[in-house]
């Protein structure tokens, strides 16, 4: 596509002249498949009040990931790597306080959890909402009916796999241990459809990715990271590792879901324009109906995207490029609102 520069200045001028306090609902809204706000250091509500940093950008739907192994996770010279596992129950636990934590977070912030489809169109129209997610079931090790506990909890979105171990599946920065999903794997897909809570495969090897399409009665979304030149594995540097194949991203999309473009720097550039540039080469390969933001927001060092002001910015520089409104907002929100909304009509919501 060809970039008119005059369009861009005239977009650049006005977005700069819009009134502050703009209203979230006179704007194009805004999801993110996967964003993050930890509880440590200092008051994050403090640091970034979600209600104030979501509205600042028309962000209305947007996925809170709970890191659900992140006690059994640390930070090495090549990456993150499995550090102890959980002793029985231990996983749960810290599971359920997480959670509680995240909802008293929510109420002081007066934001809206999804639970229903119509909590996703009231997103849609700009009202701003929280998805409950999961990033690592490492709490399913405890049993299978942690996930039902989960979706009364609020969780709408699972996914299964993330850096520690679990009794699920391969994950794409250690050596393969179950050629893919295991049988439990297998049971918590089928458990996650009949409840109505959204598959996410990021993290997931190849196989996992190609049987957990098999298995699932509903679209899946792979929430954040890019699509790879060659084929990603495990021995290479942990972001390249962590890369979507073309041909998996392409199964995932044949099958109605949703591949969500991280905002890592060393991957898609450090600016607004190197990363809407991808998310336009990647609507290219997939189909507009098959691309949205996976942001990783507040887990990136240097990202070019900090905060929904920010992604923002994306949506404004991709209307000023000339990406039509129909094109720009099944990107922005409306593929997200329609696998997540599947998800939940496919289970029993
Ligand atoms: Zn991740």
């Amino acid at each position: 596509m060809l970039i008119n520069r005059r369009a861009v200045l005239a977009a650049m001028a006005a977005s700069l002249a819009r009134p502050t306090g703009l209203r979230a609902a006179d704007m194009m809204p805004i999801a993110d498949m996967h964003a993050h706000l930890f509880f440590i250091g200092p008051n994050p509500a403090a640091r970034q009040p979600l209600r104030r940093n979501m509205a600042s950008g028309g962000a209305t739907l947007v996925s809170w990931s709970l890191v659900g192994d992140m006690p059994w996770i640390r930070r090495s010279a090549t990456g993150l790597k499995q550090n102890g596992a959980p002793k029985r129950g231990a996983a749960t636990a810290w599971f359920r306080e997480e959670l509680e934590r995240i909802h008293r977070h929510l109420a002081e912030q007066k934001l809206k959890v999804v639970r229903t489809p119509v909590d996703i169109e009231r997103a849609l129209s700009g009202e701003p909402h929280v998805v409950l997610s999961v990033e690592g079931a490492t709490f399913l090790d405890d049993g299978l009916a942690g996930l039902e506990a989960a979706y009364d909890g609020g969780v709408r979105h699972l996914q299964l796999v993330h850096y520690a171990r679990n009794t699920i599946g391969d994950f794409q920065t250690e050596a393969p241990a179950h050629g893919g999903l295991t049988a439990f794997g297998r049971d918590v897909i089928r458990e996650a459809n009949r409840l109505g809570i959204l598959i996410d495969l990021a993290h997931g090897t190849k196989p996992t990715v190609e049987q957990a399409l098999e298995i699932s009665r509903s679209p899946v979304v792979w929430s954040h990271s890019s699509i790879a030149r060659g084929e990603p594995n495990w021995r290479m540097p942990a972001w390249r590792a962590r890369q979507i194949s073309a041909e998996e991203a392409r199964a995932i999309a044949a099958k109605g879901g949703v591949v969500g473009l991280w905002a890592l720097p060393s991957d898609v550039g450090s600016t607004i324009e190197s990363y809407a540039n991808r998310l336009l080469q990647m609507a290219q390969l997939l189909g507009d109906d098959h691309v949205a933001f996976g942001t990783d927001l507040n887990a990136i060092a240097n990202s070019p995207i900090k905060n929904y002001t920010d992604l923002r910015r994306v949506v404004t520089h991709l209307e000023a490029r000339g990406v039509e409104q129909s094109r720009l907002r099944k990107i922005s929100i409306g593929n997200y609102a329609r696998v997540l909304s599947a998800a939940m009509v496919a289970g029993k919501a």
